[in-house]
């Protein structure tokens, strides 16, 4: 069931919408998009959540969402809200309790009675405060009076002191009767939303402020210390709890008591303030929970609490990427003027810059045919581009500042990764010409966006005892899968049994933090093969892809980034598995830089890597003849 404007409004031409990156959208900029009014509209993708909280604000039902960060799961709490009904919105006053000064009263009337009522008990405290002082300065003065004409004037003053001071401390007692106005939704046109992430008890539950002065009559009377928590300020609206298992245990337990019961006393939640004194009746939270975390957070959450959800709401998991349809990127331009129009600052972005911006969220999502959800980094994107053209006073954002935001806006990471390569080359670790036995230059990705390049050198040496293979840090594991790949390859082709040499596998500075060694098996058999043979290695060349016992070269990720990588160490071919080849999305600037050469099989991969012919050239031979078709009816191991 979908609500939604699919077309922004804006003619769309069909017949060249399949291969348009703006989905064949006629616009010279994102002005020309127009963006739907409501919250719920302007979400992007995220489907099934999107229904359920449109079900869910119908039903008054609790949500939880599971995801990554940025995806849209406050947006979606924030629509909610939107889509409750106002009429019933209340306002809650605290009165002071004349039995019991630790125990204010609570009322809750129609929204907007709050502040009527309010107003007439402050005329009333004025009124009753004017008598008060018209009478103190008459009874004054008649004592002065008295003194000057009888007696001492002295004790005249000394009487006319103490009234005063009677009076003064009594004299608020007209405002002390004024109600505290705890929840005002006078103003308020749609349901309330509560933003309550890493608030602390008191912010999600209320509190009552401690008085130092409460015990010598002169403190500020307990139902004026009240403050309301997000449960009470989102009644009848939407309470958003991100990384709700960061929420402490007891919390968890109180929040569990307010939803089942819609209404919670408040009380101060520093144990030795005197607040803590003070507690309340009941004021209504009846709200709607919309709970949202990573998959962790379902394991330290509360149970109880999220069985409540599931035995009273729904659970959805929010998607990473979705499908490149022209629809879809239609939608992602008009993503780009719901954030212009948003910031309301920055300039409008041209066909060309939000073409640009496509092609990103397709590298992002790292997935064939798909574009990323994870709107927040993107948005922080068209921010920045967005700013670099206002900075320059330009009407528009363009194309360039795309590009230059991208420079800019590099996740820790990448920052971290180039800073890298830039200190390599000032040690000449790198190396991106000649041939060297026993070395490649390998990539890995660090974090979730960046490549690096990793080089493994392989040395081959006499067995000392049985034969090992030794690896530097923590990729051991995978050196030992990788070699035992190679090894049954190696076996087919030369008289070599590498389970009686000693094979040791050094990964230049890897270990500096998050580097991933999974994909990295074709460049150790690839080192090994060549230090076992004496065969160079061509040092401009780059690569990537993980090796089956057959020789085959298999698939790995964020070859988008390693590529990008590679290129910006100065490599010129890179090497990719034949499988990877349509989730190459580098930038225009690195494909006139660099050669990518998709492999399917490591004689491929040897082929284009090693150096010196003729022996590579037998090499390859052997190795074609055993791997493929002949190599599937041998027996491996
Ligand atoms: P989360 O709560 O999942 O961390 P947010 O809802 O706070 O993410 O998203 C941050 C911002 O990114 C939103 O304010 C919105 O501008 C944009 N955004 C996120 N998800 C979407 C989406 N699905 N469609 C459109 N914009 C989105």
């Amino acid at each position: 069931g979908s609500t939604v404007e699919v077309d922004p409004g804006v003619e769309v031409d069909e017949e060249i919408a399949e291969d348009d990156l703006l989905g064949g959208l006629k616009i010279d900029s994102t002005e020309d998009i127009e963006v739907p009014d409501r919250l719920v509209d302007q979400v992007i993708g995220q489907d099934e959540a999107r229904d359920i909280i449109i079900k869910a604000a119908k039903q008054r039902r609790h949500v939880m969402m599971i995801g990554s960060p940025g995806t849209g799961k406050s947006m979606l709490a924030k629509a909610m809200s939107q889509l409750l009904p106002q009429e019933d919105l209340q306002d809650v006053l605290v009165y002071p309790n004349p039995d019991d000064d630790n125990e204010p009263k609570v009322r809750t009337v129609p929204a907007g009675k709050g502040d009527q009522i309010v107003a007439a008990h402050r005329e009333e405290a004025n009124k009753h405060n004017r008598r008060r002082s018209i009478l103190m300065w008459v009874i004054i003065a008649a004592i002065i009076g008295y003194a000057i004409i009888v007696g001492p004037l002295l004790l005249g003053f000394l009487a006319a002191g103490v009234i005063w001071l009677i009076f003064r401390t009594m004299g608020n007692s007209g405002d002390a009767m004024v109600p505290n106005l705890l929840v005002n939704n006078g103003e308020q046109r749609v349901a309330p939303f509560e933003d309550a992430t890493g608030a602390h008890a008191g912010a999600l539950l209320g509190d009552v402020r401690h008085d130092p002065f409460q015990s010598g009559g002169m403190g500020t009377p307990s139902h004026e210390r009240v403050e309301p928590g997000s449960i009470h300020k989102s009644n009848k609206g939407v309470l958003f709890l991100d990384e709700i298992n960061t929420l402490d245990i007891r919390t968890q337990q109180k929040l569990m008591t307010a939803i089942q019961e819609g209404e919670f006393s408040i009380t101060g939640q520093s144990e030795r303030s005197s607040g803590a004194m003070v507690q309340t009746e009941p004021v209504s939270c009846d709200f709607i929970m919309v709970a949202a975390g990573n998959l962790d957070a379902m394991e330290n959450m509360h149970p109880a609490l999220r069985n409540r959800i599931k035995g009273y709401g729904y659970e959805v998991y929010m998607d990473d990427t979705i499908e490149d349809t022209p629809e879809m990127r239609r939608k992602y331009a008009r993503f780009i003027a719901q954030e212009v129009e948003r910031d309301g600052r920055l300039p409008h972005f041209t066909d060309e810059a939000v073409e640009e911006l496509l092609l990103e969220a397709k590298r992002r999502s790292g997935r064939k045919n798909h574009l990323t959800l994870h709107f927040r980094t993107l948005g922080g994107l068209v921010r920045v581009a967005g700013d670099i053209a206002r900075a320059e006073d330009r009407e528009y954002t363009t194309r360039d500042d795309v590009l230059r935001a991208k420079d800019r806006s590099r996740s820790i990471e990448q920052q971290l990764a180039d800073d890298y390569i830039e200190r390599r080359k000032d040690y000449e670790l790198q190396i991106n010409d000649g041939g060297v036995e026993g070395r490649v230059n390998g990539l890995a990705v660090m974090g979730e966006d960046s490549g690096i390049m990793l080089p493994v050198m392989a040395e081959i040496a006499p067995a000392q005892a049985g034969g090992t293979v030794i690896a530097t840090g923590k990729l051991q594991e995978m050196a030992e899968e990788s070699v035992q790949n190679v090894s049954a390859i190696i076996k087919k082709f030369s008289d070599v049994d590498l389970s009686e040499k000693d094979v040791h596998i050094q990964f230049v500075q890897a270990g500096e933090g998050g580097v991933d060694g999974d994909s990295a098996s074709i460049t150790v058999a690839t080192a090994v093969i060549s230090a076992l043979e004496d065969i160079p290695i061509d040092q401009s060349i780059a690569m990537t892809g993980s090796l089956s016992v057959r020789g085959d070269v298999l698939p790995v990720g964020g070859v988008t980034h390693k590529i990008e990588a590679a290129a910006k160490a100065g490599c010129t071919k890179i090497i990719i598995p034949e499988a990877n080849e349509q989730d190459v999305m580098i930038e225009d600037e690195y494909e006139e830089m660099v050669e990518i050469i998709p492999c399917s099989n490591i004689s491929e991969v040897l082929d284009v890597a090693l150096m010196g012919e003729p022996k590579k050239d037998s090499l390859v031979d052997r190795l074609k003849s055993i791997t493929g078709t002949t190599f599937d009816q041998g027996t491996v191991g």
